[in-house]
């Protein structure tokens, strides 16, 4: 960790980009990129932001499904790449420039140069906030994210621990004790190299019956709760399983655009305007 922290600020900085905010988990599958695509919709139309979407998820990129965004991105004469814009949120995504359907089968460095690439020569022409949809998982990947990107919109000097800019991570967990482990170990990876935590969400909290509106508590009650008050940590949000969140994500029409007076898309909206 601490060969990462040598970098210099230049290094370290995205032109033009104000703060940065990473959408990460401990696991796949838990919620992440959906979370990171509502929450930049929000800061957009809501919050009548200038947003970013960074989609990190090099393996796994969900953005170009999940914005509906199927063309390549154009470059510039100084060979930067230009995000595609949807919803009013400037996207770019690995996923705009494999096949769809080919497997990314890569090792690290190549992981590396693509991250670098991707967050350094991009023409984002200025943006209050990037949202960034983080790989899953604590290894070498997220930890250069972390460091490259300046989560913390200051140099990332936190001399007594206190929080500068208005950046960080937000963590998205289930309420599953196998999702909250690793979630965790996300909350203290980022701590080790001084990136301030926003909070927890809570994804997949439960289900409520369309017949009788009976709630189910599919992966338990209350996990994400207890996990945050035992790290000290805010619960931001809770949000269900629901039927339209899912379709939101295989359509391309995220719910805070399809059903922007739903109970979930305000929960994404409080976010947007807590963070
Ligand atoms: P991750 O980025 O953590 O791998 P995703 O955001 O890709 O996870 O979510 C995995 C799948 O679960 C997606 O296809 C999405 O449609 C679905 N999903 C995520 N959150 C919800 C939710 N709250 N309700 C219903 N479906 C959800």
């Amino acid at each position: 960790i601490r060969s990462y922290s040598v970098l210099s600020n230049d290094q370290l900085r995205i032109n033009g980009v104000k703060d940065v905010i990473a959408v990460a988990s401990g696991k796949g599958g838990v919620g992440k990129s959906t979370t990171a695509v509502n929450l930049a919709v929000a800061l957009a139309i809501k919050c009548r932001l200038k947003v970013g979407l960074l989609d990190a998820d090099v393996y796994g990129p969900s953005v170009p499904t999940m914005m509906n965004i199927h063309q390549k991105p154009e470059v510039t004469r100084d060979m930067k790449m230009i995000p595609i814009e949807n919803y009013g949120v400037k996207c770019m995504s690995m996923g705009f420039l494999v096949d769809k359907d080919a497997p990314i089968v890569w090792r690290g460095p190549m992981v590396m140069s693509a991250l670098q690439k991707m967050s350094k020569e991009v023409e984002w022409g200025g943006l209050d906030i990037l949202v960034v949809d983080m790989p899953p998982g604590t290894g070498d990947a997220q930890l250069t994210m972390s460091q490259k990107l300046q989560l913390s919109g200051q140099p990332p000097i936190f001399p007594k621990g206190e929080k500068k800019g208005n950046g960080g991570a937000l963590i998205v967990s289930t309420p599953q004790d196998v999702a909250l482990i690793d979630a965790r170990r996300g909350v203290r990876m980022f701590s080790k190299v001084q990136v301030p935590i926003l909070g927890l969400i809570e994804n997949m909290s439960c289900f409520k019956c369309p017949h009788c509106g009976e709630p189910s508590f599919i992966f338990g009650v209350g996990g994400a709760r207890r996990t945050a008050a035992e790290m000290g940590l805010q619960l931001v949000a809770e949000i269900p399983i629901e039927v339209d969140i899912r379709k939101g994500c295989d359509e391309g029409i995220p719910i805070v655009v399809s059903a922007p007076d739903s109970v979930v898309s305000k929960a994404y909206c409080d976010v947007a305007q807590n963070v």
